[in-house]
């Protein structure tokens, strides 16, 4: 969410690969300064932080991003569980 009022959603798998990729820290707090306002970017030239980062339910608008291979996945959610 923007100041601009304007808000994106992300598809969480895809956004959670992007993190793991880039070695992010996916801490809420630290994510927030990963993204910026496509809206704002386009007007200012400016990459504007947004004013709140949450968890929504996942929805048909979300952004797909490239998901992991089918190897990568598992070796992923096999991370979890142990
Ligand atoms: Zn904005």
């Amino acid at each position: 969410m923007c100041r601009c009022g304007h808000s994106a959603t992300f598809d969480p798998y895809g956004l959670w690969w992007k993190f793991q990729r880039k070695m992010w820290d996916d801490d809420l707090g630290k994510a927030r300064e990963k993204f910026w306002c496509a809206r704002c970017k386009a007007r200012t030239g400016k990459r504007v932080r947004p004013i709140r980062l949450e968890l929504v339910q996942p929805s048909k608008d979300d952004i797909q991003l490239p998901m992991p291979d089918e190897r990568e996945w598992k070796r992923a959610l096999s991370r979890f569980r142990a």
